[in-house]
């Protein structure tokens, strides 16, 4: 099969794109969860996932069940998409309000118990009103056995809408 040319693409209403990294990171540290984007040969795929950012690796921890469909699409491809998104609702004008994030990366499962001790802190810390007390609850041996995993995060885009009026 004859493959394309791999093209670059580029928001177009420049005054809505994000260019500073900070305040993209910013969005996906306050959203309490991510949608991926997979494939595999050929089929479209994608899950929501609750999230936690790691500003310091550029990576996005979750969990999730030992199998299901997006295990079998990982394995088969581990290159993601995906977008998070903070939601303003439509304006007195009739406009949609919003600031999204959309970024490129690999999906990996982590086996190494100490990074996923590190992965549960940050997706508690994130996502839980009580972060401190669900994790005082999470025992070693349970955490062995959860599925966790990684998104490495290798290109990130930004772009808001926010009505001033
Ligand atoms: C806000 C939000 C946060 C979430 N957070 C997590 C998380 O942190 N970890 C996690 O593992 N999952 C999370 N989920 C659920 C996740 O999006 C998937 O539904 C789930 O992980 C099952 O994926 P799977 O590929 O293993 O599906 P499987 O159980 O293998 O199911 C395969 C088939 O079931 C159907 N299906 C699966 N999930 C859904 C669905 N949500 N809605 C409709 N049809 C579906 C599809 O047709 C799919 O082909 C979240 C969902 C939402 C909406």
């Amino acid at each position: 099969m004859e493959k394309r040319a791999v093209m670059s693409f580029h928001i177009r209403r420049k005054e809505r794109e994000i260019t500073d990294k900070a305040e993209m990171r910013q969005v996906l540290k306050t959203t309490k969860y991510v949608t991926v984007a997979m494939c595999m040969d050929n089929e479209p795929y994608l899950v929501s996932l609750s999230h936690g950012y790691d500003e310091s690796k550029n990576c996005l921890y979750f969990h999730c069940a030992p199998e299901g469909k997006k295990l079998v699409f990982q394995k088969a491809n581990n290159k993601v998409w995906g977008q998070a998104i903070l939601d303003f609702g439509v304006t007195e004008e009739c406009d949609y309000a919003y600031t999204c994030v959309e970024f490129g990366g690999r999906m990996e499962l982590i086996s190494d118990l100490s990074e996923k001790q590190h992965a549960m802190q940050v997706l508690v810390r994130q996502v839980s009103l009580n972060p401190e007390a669900r994790l005082a609850k999470i025992k070693p041996e349970k955490l062995a056995s959860t599925t966790m995993g990684r998104i490495n995060i290798e290109y990130m885009s930004g772009k808001k809408h926010r009505p001033t009026k």
